[in-house]
């Protein structure tokens, strides 16, 4: 069986038993899949197709005895000829005057190491008496750990493989097999440990990537599904017109994809289904907007609501921009971590006696002690940020509220089948009409006295700028000080008409907040900050964005700071002060002032940035694939992305053929519910 320890397995001792419980190996099934990061190709091409200076692999017979000379103290070399497609080769082999035995006139080598074109010439690797074997051909190059090394490892994955043959079965139903032509499981092993060419292992490949992305997928749905569980009392009947009278209350009308999501949320909020949805739109679509009327429906259906954002500063403003909203429809109220004593006290109570309708706070306000008295909707805004902790902590507090995720970041869709695969996503993918798009330009650094003056030229008119300072890490010491620097700067090159405010993640709560309302009352005419500007924060008459250092921000987060601006009827701008050295960083600067559509802009940075960095190392909360890559391999995630849902709508995991794979996703739900 494959789940025999791998001590069962030829050649595997205490010791190397030990080496592979370090990497995590202790059952053949784990051993197998340990699959190899790379291989040493060794093949023999013919002769005039050698490149000079490459590591390539020649077959040749010997026509003289090889000579050994030695010199310095204790070197040598061994040199002899040999015939190759009728043409005579010098091999050269250092410090080995041992092989001076084994090799003879007459003898079949095969001999790895570095050409020389010019002079018909190898200095020679590693070399084998004998014809080369096809399997030699490719050699897999394994990770390892402690006392191992490729070629122990190599030989007990191989003894497994032969021992364990019987024991590989196959998982994918043969109609899948068929169709995509794919090898069979056990083939697929032998191949991908040892490939007899190129060809053989891309087969492998493809198999272990569909199986890989089809196991994911059918996991995922099935999550989703199980995440829509009836639950009962859930359905919120909330009155019809009230919403409606609350919406015709905005000074503009919805927009059509407004109305299309709305209906969507509005729809899970009726139904006994617990809601698990995302809600995407770019900066300035309109979510909040959006969140606002889904909220009021609640309301309206006798429950409360809380609307969860990453800081304090987004918590208050979306605290005030509520209350205006909603005028005496719904009791709103604020809890965040400044707000302390008597007056948290207070509140809490509030919310716990359904006194208090909608409540607007960090993360934490789910988190602390505090009760709700009939909590039937939950937004989330900016989702990535928060981790995966929220809909733990509520359940563990016997709570199934429909939850709604917002992002301004656009995903792209690779993405969001994988890292949001087990939500529904609902998009608004369009503006509201009569947005002019913000200019974007990219200067380097000695065109920054320009940048100023323009900047000065803006101010004067009445407008408001931004200038964001890079931040690497979080709360990192030197970042705050750049920022700080720089606000000497433009202190000592503005006149004093000018006020200039500072702002970054080290200054306590109330200070962010007083400066963060002295500049949207104008009272400040420019504003330096690090990232924590970034989300959300809306100042209308802003209408410069200056970014330094751009080359340092993915995309996405560029796309996001220049969301700060553009959102008032003036005319904006955004300009990037960069001098990347590569082209990728070039790029990113061409890319961002040639385009303002966020889709656009994601795409691009999943193709330069790779899937890890998209969102950010520390919570990306991207599932890892052994082989599959989601990047490059998206067809193939598409393609598992459309069979498991009809494997699923079609029940097909209840009939027999399906209960192998059914079993490893079991087994995957397994594993992901731990760390969940
Ligand atoms: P998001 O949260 O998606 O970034 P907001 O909801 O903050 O966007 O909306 C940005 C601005 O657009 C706000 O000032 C809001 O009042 C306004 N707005 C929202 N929906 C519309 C609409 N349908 N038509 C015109 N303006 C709108
Ligand atoms: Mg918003």
């Amino acid at each position: 069986m494959l789940s025999d320890s791998v001590t069962h397995v030829k050649g595997v001792g205490e010791k190397m038993a030990e080496d592979l419980a370090r990497m995590g190996i202790h059952s053949v099934e784990d051993l197998i899949n340990h699959f190899p990061y790379r291989y040493d190709v060794f093949e023999i091409r013919p002769l005039r197709e050698l490149v000079h200076d490459d590591k390539v692999t020649i077959e040749g017979r010997v026509i003289y005895d090889p000579s050994l000379t030695f010199y310095g103290k204790s070197k040598s070399r061994l040199t002899f000829m040999l015939e190759v497609e009728q043409v005579a080769v010098k091999a050269v082999m250092f410090n080995r005057a041992f092989a001076k035995k084994h090799i003879q006139k007459g003898d079949i080598v095969t001999l790895t190491g570095k050409w020389d074109a010019h002079r018909l010439q190898i200095t020679v690797i590693t070399y084998k008496k004998g014809k080369a074997k096809q399997q030699d051909q490719m050699q897999a190059v394994y990770p390892v750990k402690g006392e191992l090394t490729t070629r122990k490892l190599k030989k007990v994955i191989q003894q497994a493989l032969a021992s364990y043959a019987s024991s590989i079965d196959e998982i994918l139903p043969p109609f899948y097999l068929t169709a995509y032509k794919l090898p069979d499981r056990k083939a697929a092993y032998q191949m991908i440990h040892m490939p007899k060419n190129r060809i053989a292992l891309k087969h492998a490949r493809r198999r272990f990537i569909y199986e890989e992305f089809l196991i994911f997928q059918l996991k995922m749905q099935l999550l989703r599904k199980w995440k829509r569980e009836a639950i009962e009392g859930n359905a919120q009947h909330f009155d019809k017109k009230k919403v409606k009278e609350f919406i015709a209350s905005f000074p503009f009308t919805l927009t059509n994809a407004q109305n299309k999501v709305l209906k969507q949320i509005m729809n899970d909020l009726k139904s006994p289904y617990r809601m698990n949805r995302l809600l995407q739109g770019d900066v300035g679509s309109g979510k909040t907007a959006v969140a606002a009327i889904c909220l009021y429906a609640s309301v309206t259906a006798g429950r409360q609501g809380a609307l969860m954002v990453p800081t304090e500063i987004l918590a208050e403003q979306h605290y005030h921009s509520l209350k205006e909203l909603f005028g005496d429809r719904a009791r709103v109220t604020l809890l965040t971590g400044s707000i302390k004593g008597k007056k948290r006290k207070e509140r809490i109570t509030q919310i716990r006696n359904h006194e208090i309708d909608i409540v607007v706070g960090t993360h934490a306000l789910i988190q602390e002690d505090v009760t709700f008295n009939n909590l039937g909707f939950v937004i989330v805004d900016e989702q990535h940020r928060f981790g995966v902790e929220q809909r733990r902590v509520l359940r563990e507090k016997g709570l199934h509220p429909d939850v709604l995720f917002m992002t301004a970041t656009p995903i792209p869709r690779t993405l969001a089948i994988t890292a949001f695969g087990d939500m529904d996503v609902s998009i608004i993918d369009e503006l509201p009409s009569g947005r002019k798009e913000v200019e974007t330009y990219w200067v380097k650094e000695t065109l920054l006295d320009r940048v100023l003056q323009f900047i000065e030229k803006h101010i004067r008119q009445g407008e408001q700028a931004y200038v964001i300072c890079p931040l690497i890490e979080e709360s990192d010491k030197l970042d705050i000080q750049n920022a700080v620097d720089v606000y000497h700067q433009l202190e000592a090159y503005f006149p004093e008409s000018i006020h200039i405010g500072l702002m970054h993640g080290r200054l306590p709560a109330e200070e962010k907040d007083m400066v963060m309302k002295k500049f949207a009352n104008n009272e400040l005419q420019l504003l330096v900050s690090t990232t924590v500007i970034e989300v959300g924060v809306n100042v209308p008459n802003a209408t410069i964005m200056v970014i330094y250092d751009a080359e340092r921000f993915g995309l996405s987060q560029l796309h996001q700071l220049r969301g700060r601006v553009g959102r008032g009827d003036k005319q904006s701008y955004c300009i990037l002060i960069a001098d990347p050295k590569g082209e990728v960083g070039k790029e990113r600067m061409r890319i961002m002032s040639e385009t303002t559509d966020g889709f656009v802009l994601s795409e691009q940075d999943l193709q330069l940035r790779g899937p890890g960095d998209f969102f950010g190392k520390k919570q990306s909360g991207l599932p890892e694939f052994k082989v599959a890559d989601m990047v490059h391999d998206y067809r193939a995630l598409e393609t598992a992305s459309k069979d498991a849902q009809e494997i699923i709508d079609n029940r097909l995991l209840k009939t027999p053929e399906f209960q192998p794979l059914l079993k490893h996703v079991e087994n995957s739900i397994q594993a992901n519910e731990k760390l969940d």
